[in-house]
């Protein structure tokens, strides 16, 4: 679908979709749902145009410093391997 090459394994094969992104920054955890990149279809690295971050990065920033309230929050369980 594009002539990029993949950076991890040089496949030219990418396919676009909705993913969910997890954002994680200095202890805080945010998810994205229906994020839009494109996927290597070789090994599944992950491809997010420059706009998308930078609305994410946006809109983490509302949540986290402007006290916006997320369309939804979630539980995370949270344990230390042994
Ligand atoms: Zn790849």
């Amino acid at each position: 679908m594009s002539e990029t090459l993949c950076h991890v394994c040089g496949s030219t094969d990418f396919e676009g979709r909705l993913v969910e992104y997890i954002y994680r920054r200095r202890g805080s955890y945010w998810v994205v749902r229906d994020v839009p990149c494109e996927v290597c279809l070789h090994c599944g690295e992950r491809y997010y145009a420059g706009p998308v971050l930078l609305q994410i990065e946006h809109r983490f920033q509302e949540i986290y410093e402007q006290h916006a309230k997320p369309q939804s929050a979630i539980e995370v369980p949270v344990e230390v391997y042994a």
